[in-house]
């Protein structure tokens, strides 16, 4: 039996987050509007009506296109409408782009956990309308036509994955960029990004491209990496009890973890695509084109690696603080305000902020503790004015009140104590009232030197130079 590799496309649906629809002035973003209460006769394809193109959708896609470095964004292309009967579908036909896209080829690099990079290419980006839902009830169908018209990128790879786990990588790349150049927040579970994967199988050391199935509705990266496991499993056992694959179209149970055969697969032929006569082509102006080609922000990978050459971070600390933009923005900001190591820096940022802001279901960019205010109190921890324990009780309470991390060292009297003398009295009470640990000290255990240092700490609140606690406890207990 030969070993067998699979062979993973990935087409996936991005909803763009525009303010209003892609053809008419409705509210884009519906999630929380009851059903049917965000609708007009344009998206809802009333008789008479007229779509028009929304530029807002066409600018966020031309971004994308350029994030990706696509070959080229067309000059001119077309809207077509694709034709079939869905209930949800009011019109009869979905306005989509198709043999003339906005945008050809392109990439997005995957880097692979043995440190080689998989190049996933990029075929084409089209524009298309959503449809509506259908919600299923016992006897019963509902239709919420909200979604008609809310604007969606598609966006077809290669068929270049070879694993489960690397379609699971790629959406997380994927939902990275989206959120970065700020065009969608591209939540799956909102239905924001959407995934359908093509798979097929093929024995290894061959070129051949088989049969491939497709894979529908699935709503989040897990589930995606649980359905396409699931159909190489199935494909293989297949063709090794001599079985064919066929051009199935599979829909994934979320709750069971298993693949239903939805329909055989359309052909493009059945859609009857023609031109959609009541838009006109989508022009692109070469020198707009430049100027966005000049707005593009530094994409995530480039700046993860700038970070490592300038600030010599490790690898690792760098791909967390550029995950979100802002982050890596804070991250920037703090190091200009610090005087001192980037990377005392990133690990206050990756132990302390991350945990606020996960604790606060926000991102660094909503903080109200800012990046000026992180410096400070980083730098009042390595001037041991405070000790790192009140530091990070500090970053809460600046987040909380909005002050400034000094005036709360004052006005609290959080200062760390250093003062030798205060200390060495507190330390000579410490000493004349427990001289059963005195005695084991002077009986050879030094080890219970830290039993007088947190002595010290429970007296001071955990405020006292725990360096100099050390050295004045060792001092007069030598003298014991
Ligand atoms: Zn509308």
């Amino acid at each position: 039996m030969p070993e067998f590799e699979s062979v993973i496309g990935l087409e996936t649906h991005i909803q763009l987050n525009t303010q209003t629809k892609i053809f008419c002035g409705c509210k884009a973003d519906s999630w929380e509007d009851l059903p049917n209460t965000n609708i007009c006769p344009v998206c809802t394809g009333l008789p008479g009506v007229l779509p028009t193109l929304n530029n807002a959708v066409v600018t966020k896609a031309v971004l994308l296109a350029l994030a990706v470095q696509v070959d080229s964004v067309q000059p001119k292309s077309y809207f077509a409408r694709k034709n079939y009967f869905y209930p949800d579908l009011p019109k009869g036909y979905q306005i989509s782009q198709y043999d003339e896209p906005l945008a050809l080829g392109g990439f997005i690099d995957l880097p692979l956990p043995d440190g080689s990079v998989r190049r996933v290419t990029i075929e084409k980006l089209h524009l298309e309308e959503d449809a509506g839902k259908t919600v299923r009830q016992v006897g019963e169908r509902w239709i919420d036509f909200n979604r008609c018209g809310v604007p969606l990128l598609e966006m077809v790879t290669g068929p270049d994955l070879r694993t489960a786990d690397e379609a699971a990588q790629y959406l997380i790349r994927l939902r990275q960029l989206l959120r970065w150049l700020g065009i969608s927040d591209a939540d799956m579970e909102r239905g924001q990004l959407r995934c359908d994967a093509n798979v097929s199988i093929r024995p290894v050391g061959s070129d051949d491209l088989n049969t491939k199935t497709e894979i529908k509705n699935v709503n989040s990266i897990e589930n995606v990496r649980s359905a396409i496991e699931a159909e190489i499993k199935r494909q293989i056992r297949e063709v090794q009890s001599g079985g064919r694959i066929e051009a199935w179209t599979l829909d994934w149970d979320e709750d069971k973890s298993t693949l239903h055969k939805m329909r055989s697969k359309e052909s493009e032929a059945d859609y009857r695509y023609f031109r959609e006569p009541d838009l006109l082509p989508v022009l692109i102006d070469q020198d707009w084109l430049e100027q966005m080609r000049d707005a593009l922000p530094e994409l995530p990978l480039e700046r993860k690696e700038r970070f490592i050459e300038t600030y010599a971070l490790p690898e690792y600390d760098s791909e967390i603080l550029t995950e979100e933009r802002t982050l890596s923005e804070y991250f920037e900001r703090t190091v200009q305000a610090f005087i001192g190591d980037p990377k005392v820096v990133s690990n206050w940022m990756m132990n302390d902020l991350l945990r606020l802001i996960r604790e606060r279901g926000t991102t660094a960019g909503k903080l109200i503790i800012q990046p000026e205010h992180l410096a400070e109190l980083i730098a009042m921890v390595e001037a041991k004015t405070i000790t790192a324990s009140t530091g990070k009780e500090l970053l809460d309470k600046v987040e909380h009140s909005g002050l400034t991390p000094e005036a709360i060292v004052k006005a609290e009297g959080l200062g760390q104590v250093s003062d030798e003398g205060k200390l060495r009295s507190l330390a000579v009470e410490i000493i004349e009232t427990n001289p059963d640990q005195v005695a084991t000290y002077t009986g050879g255990k030094t080890t219970i030197l830290g039993w007088f240092v947190g002595q010290m700490m429970k007296e001071t609140r955990g405020k006292a130079n725990a360096q100099l606690v050390q050295k004045i406890f060792r001092e007069l207990l030598e003298k014991s």
